[in-house]
């Protein structure tokens, strides 16, 4: 099984903050919570884009999250129906953190030979499971987005810290994905684009790894098993791992 991160991987390692953004996410609050009049939505949409404001503008500098480690999604979610005086139960939260989730696909687009090496890991006879740091977006978040970017048919399991309830470099996304299917850790390569979450924890697991820089500078060193600088050329070392091994 292939485990691999997306932002710095996949896509690139930022997107664009737009000014649009507030009123996309009106309209995905209202359509995603019927039952709240104009002014309920209104209200409760301000306060969440400025609670989530600070985290939004550092994603749009780096998709590597570092601000959810304080203040998680549902609840910074919870703190806000709370002072909106609504009821927050788990199923209006996660309705509410996939209305935040804003789709991808018109502001980015894959990283070259991206698609090439999902297809490259399927032709060797491995699983490519997302293995995702993310802030609002969970696995049906991410399915939309492969699903709109032309990628899902390559992708067989999503995992994100969302899922997993734990931020990389916490083992819970690979452990969640080994469970998920059923293979054991050597039998894993985690590809990734930083060291300290991607292949450290990797390695501590006992898995494979090869660190990837197709939108980062090169690393002046790395313990992963190979290095690769773009995503071709990551196929090319999986093949290579695979012949060896
Ligand atoms: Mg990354």
């Amino acid at each position: 099984m292939a485990l691999i991160d997306v932002g710095g991987t996949l896509w690139p390692n930022s997107w664009p903050f737009r000014e649009t953004d507030r009123a996309g996410r009106m309209q995905r609050l209202a359509a995603a919570l019927p039952e709240l009049d104009a002014a309920a939505i209104r209200s409760l949409g301000e306060d969440l884009i400025a609670s989530s404001r600070p985290g939004d503008e550092a994603r749009s500098v780096s998709t590597e999250n570092q601000v959810s480690i304080t203040t998680p999604a549902d609840e910074l979610i919870t703190a806000c129906l709370t002072r909106q005086g609504l009821p927050a139960g788990a199923g209006t939260v996660r309705r509410i953190r996939r209305a935040m989730a804003l789709p991808v696909h018109d502001r980015m687009k894959p990283l070259p030979g991206a698609v090439e090496l999902l297809a490259e890991v399927h032709a060797l006879g491995m699983r490519n499971v997302v293995a995702s740091n993310t802030y609002w977006r969970d696995a049906d978040s991410y399915w939309e987005d492969f699903r709109l970017l032309g990628m899902a048919a390559h992708i067989d399991e999503i995992i994100t810290s969302v899922d997993a309830g734990h931020l990389k470099p916490h083992p819970a996304v690979f452990e969640m994905a080994m469970r998920w299917a059923e293979a054991p850790a050597d039998s894993c390569v985690v590809i990734g684009n930083r060291e300290e979450n991607d292949i450290d924890p990797a390695l501590a697991l006992g898995m494979w790894t090869i660190l990837v820089y197709p939108d980062d500078p090169k690393p002046a060193a790395s313990r992963a098993h190979a290095v690769a600088p773009d995503l071709w050329a990551c196929a090319k070392a999986l093949r290579d791992m695979l012949d060896h091994a």
